[in-house]
């Protein structure tokens, strides 16, 4: 371990990574400590879609996070790839997103936010995807929607975690803190050793609600589990990302077509995937694109995201504990929402005001009913 870094970040998935880089760039010593091989949780486990946005035009603060990302995605992939010779995989695929008249309300928000997007009519949808099914809704087009190769990515940011001198250390689980006079003195690790830091980030995702509890906290971070499988027909049979509420087909560029997902909290920590989420999987994609119902199932996995009751992350200082933070329930969209996570830590962590307002994201805020699909908030 580092003698007495700065930050010590509680878990190494792409939020607890992401924001370490952002910090070590920033001027300050930082370790990760992770209880088992950092970047093999939710963030391993997710599609890796970059929806659209635009932080110009954001109609919120969680638009703002989420645009963020959207629109740093392709610099920040230049430069892990710059700087460590890895490459995540993000390209601009574009994706075809199905709207039923109550998903309509998401055309205004577009509008506002003034996101590239097109009403396809039957011709211009099938000669951009000859191979799609006949699925109901309204198909449109978002050019600018774009994917991003999770364990690539995580892989990347790992080698510029390293190479920004963040000292990483997996398979630390932290068991406990050490609490003295409002402040957190240190946090007993694996076996007993005790870390000591300046400040302390919270970013263990479906993990951090135990934690918090230790704190004083609610645990409010929850898993969620989601569940994918991954189809080999041999050929390529579909180019953009397509999405149907909360489900999606997201082809890869070998050919390959990752399908996704279930939303099931009552599965708690039990990550395993079931015959019947398997089996639904399968049959979304043939219903989307006919060709794929002989496709092989290659492989499946399942991911647990940390989920909060209005979908939205909690960003910010713990109440009650004057150096520590929490960057924590991403949800299901913690790959889009790392840029903007990372940059206001940083900024918090710097005493500078943030780029994104943290008001809604407060711990301690209380949730309101979530007005949007989660997958767009
Ligand atoms: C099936 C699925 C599909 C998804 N698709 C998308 C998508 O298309 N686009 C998108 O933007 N997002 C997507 N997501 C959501 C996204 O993956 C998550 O929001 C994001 O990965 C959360 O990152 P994290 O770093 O907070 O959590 P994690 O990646 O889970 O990392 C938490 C880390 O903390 C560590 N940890 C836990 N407890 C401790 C402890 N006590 N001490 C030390 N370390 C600890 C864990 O080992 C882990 O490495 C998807 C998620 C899933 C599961």
């Amino acid at each position: 371990m580092s003698k007495h870094p700065d930050v010590a970040v509680i878990g190494g998935g792409i939020i607890g990574l992401s924001t370490a880089y952002f910090l070590a760039k920033a001027g300050f010593t930082v370790d990760v400590l992770d209880r088992s091989d950092l970047g093999r949780e939710a963030s391993w486990a997710g599609a890796g879609i970059i929806p659209p946005g635009n932080p110009d035009l954001a109609g919120s603060p969680a638009d703002l996070l989420r645009a963020i990302g959207s629109a740093r995605f392709p610099v920040f992939s230049a430069e892990l790839r710059e700087l460590t010779g890895v490459n995540n995989g993000y390209r601009a695929c574009g994706g075809i997103e199905y709207l039923h008249p109550c998903d309509e309300y998401v055309i205004p928000v577009w509008q506002a936010e003034g996101i590239v997007f097109e009403r396809l009519t039957p011709d211009e949808l099938s000669s951009l995807e000859p191979g799609l099914g006949a699925v109901r809704g309204q198909p449109y087009f978002l050019p600018t929607c774009a994917q991003v190769r999770n364990p690539w990515h995580l892989r990347a940011l790992i080698a510029a975690c390293q190479r920004a001198g963040v000292q990483l250390h997996p398979h630390q689980p932290v068991r406990q803190f050490e609490c003295e006079n409002g402040r957190v003195s240190g946090v007993h690790v694996g076996e007993g050793s005790l870390v000591r830091a300046g400040t302390y980030l919270l970013t263990a995702g479906a993990w951090s609600g135990p934690l918090l509890e230790q704190l004083g906290h609610a645990p409010v971070v929850q898993p969620v589990r989601g569940q994918i499988v991954l189809l080999n027909s041999g050929a390529p049979r579909l180019s953009r990302i397509l999405m149907l509420g909360k489900e999606y087909l997201v082809p890869r560029g070998d050919g390959r077509v990752l399908v996704g997902s279930t939303e099931e909290p009552e599965a708690g920590f039990v990550k395993v995937n079931t015959e019947e989420a398997v089996t639904k999987l399968r049959r979304l994609a043939a219903h989307l694109v006919p060709t794929l119902a002989d496709a092989r199932v290659e492989t499946c996995w399942a991911g647990l995201r940390p989920g909060s009751p209005d979908g939205l992350p909690y960003l910010g200082n713990v109440p009650g504990w004057e150096n520590v933070f929490v960057a924590a329930g991403h949800f299901r969209a913690g790959v889009q929402l790392s840029i903007g996570t990372a940059q206001v830590i940083t900024e918090l962590f710097q005493g500078r005001a943030t780029t994104v307002p943290l008001d809604p994201f407060r711990l301690d805020r209380i949730p309101s009913t979530p007005t949007k699909p989660a997958f767009r908030s």
